[in-house]
């Protein structure tokens, strides 16, 4: 029969015949038993052993075939191993307890990745928290099969769920540019947990770890590897100074209400920019404000002076401009770039360590971003079990169950 005779190739059958498919309450049933020739192999080491028993049937949700849904029956076999001892026979559609085949978790995952899972779910005919079993299938195979032996350098972050009421935080390989971990928090213990799971040798290894200035995460690193070089991220110091040139902005602007409304109105970014990305609109009225002296000017000057900062070779000479500047915005009169600088001052070594290691989280930036699509395309991941599979998902770039059919 045709769809045997498929189903016998596609599950790359070895070990096991069809013993027939029927038609069963609007599905295709495909029942499975062990080929007589050949021996089992051992779910736990790999190799051929004489069976022991037969347990209860199980069924298998599988992909299905012209909108008709197919399920795999089988009995599996427990096998008498000489090093396991009595265990699960290894089955080749069949990981651990999943309800699901791997094929079908493939599938269902494949298409998470690009659209909603409620509509991979409705074009399936699943239920939703099939194509969440899909996911965790894929994923956990993952996370167990992933090579993460030469972690040297990681990079910490937190990103937001639920319109930003829950933070969780997220562990990034900062040279193959994937996600490791992410766990609901961001607390010291939550980044701990992190260090726990990959144990003190692979902790060891890591040379050094950009974060931002956070001090759970700096007191966790501290107690967890202390020998690290720990860096703080040029683009959430940035955005610290842009925040604090914004107040100042915000501030003037509302001391000058009264005489002049107009003046400042929609000039966040041009206080903010970069003054090569500005346009030109922009530029004219930037050199029409330079003429007047605002509060906001001066702190855009000391944002400019900042940035060539990041532009040193040597440690010595970051240090040098470093003080320089502090001496310059603590004697701006400009509450929030004296505040600015102060944090600056008490972070100095963690921030000049950048010229040592010179790593961010730049890549993160782009990751986070994804991450966000990813939230989006899954709203409705209402716990964070479900949000940290999504994400470890989307960019954990995780090693997948191999398959000997394409079926997407
Ligand atoms: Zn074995």
């Amino acid at each position: 029969m045709l769809v045997a005779s498929i189903a016998r190739k596609t599950l790359n059958l070895k070990r096991h015949r069809i013993r027939k498919v029927v038609e069963a309450n609007g599905s295709i049933e495909i029942h499975l038993v062990p080929s007589k020739r050949s021996s089992l192999v051992c779910s736990g080491c790999g190799r051929r052993c004489p069976g022991y028993d037969t347990r209860k049937q199980r069924r298998w949700k599988h992909v299905p075939l012209w909108g008709i849904p197919v399920v795999l029956v089988y009995a599996p076999r427990r096998v008498q191993c000489p090093q396991c001892g009595v265990v699960m026979e290894q089955i080749p559609w069949s990981k651990g307890k999943s309800p699901l085949t791997i094929a079908l978790s493939m599938v269902l995952a494949t298409w998470a990745r690009q659209i909603a899972w409620k509509v991979v779910a409705s074009f399936y005919g699943f239920h939703w928290n099939t194509v969440r079993k899909a996911v965790k299938d894929v994923v956990n195979y993952g996370l167990a099969h992933r090579d993460i032996g030469d972690l040297l350098y990681i990079g910490v972050d937190e990103i937001s769920r639920r319109r930003g009421h829950i933070y969780h935080t997220q562990v990034y390989d900062l040279v193959e540019k994937r996600l490791l971990w992410s766990e609901e928090g961001r607390t010291k213990v939550t980044l701990r947990e992190f260090f726990v799971s990959i144990g003190p040798e692979q902790c060891r290894r890591i040379r050094a770890i950009c974060c931002d200035m956070w001090a759970p995460y700096i007191d966790t690193i501290k107690e967890m590897l202390p020998k690290v070089h720990l860096v703080f991220d040029k683009f959430h110091i940035v955005q610290h100074l842009g925040k604090a040139v914004d107040t100042v902005r915000k501030e003037e602007a509302a001391r000058l209400k009264a005489e002049s409304p107009e003046l400042l109105k929609k000039t966040r970014y041009i206080w903010l920019k970069n003054p090569v990305n500005l346009t030109e609109n922009q530029r004219l009225r930037l050199s029409d404000l330079e003429k007047l002296n605002l509060k906001v000017n001066r702190a855009y000057l000391l944002k400019e002076a900042f940035r060539t900062f990041w532009d040193h070779t040597s440690p010595l000479a970051a240090r040098m401009h470093l003080d320089q500047w502090f001496w310059w915005a603590t004697h701006s009169r400009l509450q929030p770039m004296r505040e600015f600088a102060w944090m600056i001052r008490r972070h100095q070594d963690h921030i000049l360590n950048y010229f040592k290691v010179p790593i961010d989280n730049g890549a993160v930036e782009g990751l986070n971003n994804k991450a966000k699509v990813i939230s989006h395309r899954a709203y409705g991941y209402r716990s964070a079990e479900t949000f940290t599979l999504a994400l470890l998902h989307g960019m954990g770039k995780l090693p997948e169950p191999p398959l000997t059919h394409r079926f997407v």
